[in-house]
């Protein structure tokens, strides 16, 4: 059996074989959305030599929020610039929209006082139910 992550995994590497053929993903699947929008942003803004040492390694969330590593080409010919111009002002948004994704559906939620993911009020575990929400910003 195949679980998501893995179905998603493989789905990733086939829609984008130059930069995430082996990508390491350990998310809830109510951000796959944002995933997708995420390599489809990176797709359309690398370049030429840039897509040719751009990897991405992993995407996992932690602390409540999505986490993006990749490699850029520093060992190789790639100005640093594809990284500070490019790549991550792409992931820092996706990253503040995690916050209020439900990690559930992917419906708008934010992330209750002690809770271990953001959540939308149908999927808040009833433990967190009622607490303040410490990340719960508009993007
Ligand atoms: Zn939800």
């Amino acid at each position: 059996m195949t679980s998501a992550l893995c179905r998603k995994a493989d789905e990733l590497a086939a829609k984008y074989p130059e930069f995430a053929d082996d990508v390491y993903l350990a998310i809830q699947p109510g951000w796959f959305g944002l995933v997708d929008e995420l390599l489809d942003r990176i797709d359309k803004a690398l370049k030429g030599e840039d897509r040719k040492f751009f990897k991405i390694h992993a995407i996992e969330e932690k602390y409540c929020l999505f986490r993006f590593h990749y490699d850029n080409g520093t060992q190789g010919e790639v100005d640093y610039y594809v990284a500070l111009d490019v790549v991550d002002p792409i992931f820092h948004e996706i990253e503040r929209r995690s916050g209020i994704t439900c990690g559930r559906c992917g419906c708008k939620g934010r992330i209750l006082k002690g809770a271990p993911m953001p959540t939308c009020e149908e999927h808040d575990d009833p433990r967190y139910k009622g607490r303040p929400a410490f990340y719960s910003y508009e993007v």
